[in-house]
């Protein structure tokens, strides 16, 4: 990286915080919790439906379909109606369960606490996410990186989500730098790469699954490891 950026934006679910494995685990409890195998007697049909209704909620609500709090209210009715199950009051503690258990869990990128550790001496840090605020808390906590970030800016604080130029202002402010001084990392093209290109702050796509970058990142990492190699 020729240039030098004093501050990082962090993007955390499924850059440093590894989404998926904390969900497959904490569904893999709720499963066992719920005695679900007794409605689905397959976890594996039970998860792959789960995994669907949860990204295609996360998708409306990052395209302005959905309120934020659907996700939540909605994710385990709608995987029960999969399954012909009507029962709103098990959806309702399959919710309370994965909201309440899920962010405890501590699974990181691979390489994401080497990366923080390098970084740490040389700049400063924040989590710009578009997820819950108490969420986001407990899942830095939770892995034990919380002290590395001056702060969290979170959607559901501040009513704006990214790409809005409005979250990455007040990301700004509160670093103190100017735009060509900070860099955001993120895996999400629509929202942390797009946001980023949007506000003239430069980016680095975090791509572990090679998926093709339409938006134009300043730069490109397969893994997290790379891009310690780069700051
Ligand atoms: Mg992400």
């Amino acid at each position: 990286m020729s240039k030098k950026y004093s501050y990082l934006f962090f993007d955390l679910d499924h850059t440093l915080w590894d989404y998926e494995v904390n969900a497959l685990v904490t569904l893999q409890e709720l499963y066992e919790k719920f005695q679900i195998h007794q409605l689905v007697p397959d976890f594996n049909h039970f998860r792959v439906v789960f995994e669907k209704i949860n990204a295609e909620l996360w998708d409306d609500y990052q395209s302005n379909k959905i309120p934020q709090h659907d996700i939540r209210t909605k994710r385990f009715t709608r995987v029960l109606d999969e399954f012909f199950i009507n029962d709103s009051s098990l959806a309702n503690k399959l919710s309370d369960f994965y909201v309440e258990e899920g962010p405890k869990k501590n699974v990181l990128v691979p390489g994401a606490l080497d990366l923080l550790n390098h970084l740490a001496p040389n700049y400063g840090m924040l989590i710009l996410t578009n997820g819950f605020e108490r969420t986001q808390h407990v899942k830095l906590k939770s892995a034990g990186i919380d002290h590395f970030f001056d702060a969290v800016i979170s959607s559901e604080k501040t009513g704006f989500s990214k790409p809005a130029p409005e979250i990455f202002n007040l990301a700004l402010t509160h670093s103190k730098f100017k735009k060509e001084e900070v860099l955001m990392i993120g895996d999400n093209l629509l929202t942390d790469i797009t946001g980023a290109k949007v506000n003239k702050i430069d980016s680095v796509f975090y791509n572990p699954l090679n998926a093709k970058d339409h938006i134009g990142a300043t730069y490109e990492v397969s893994s997290l490891v790379q891009l310690k190699d780069m700051l």
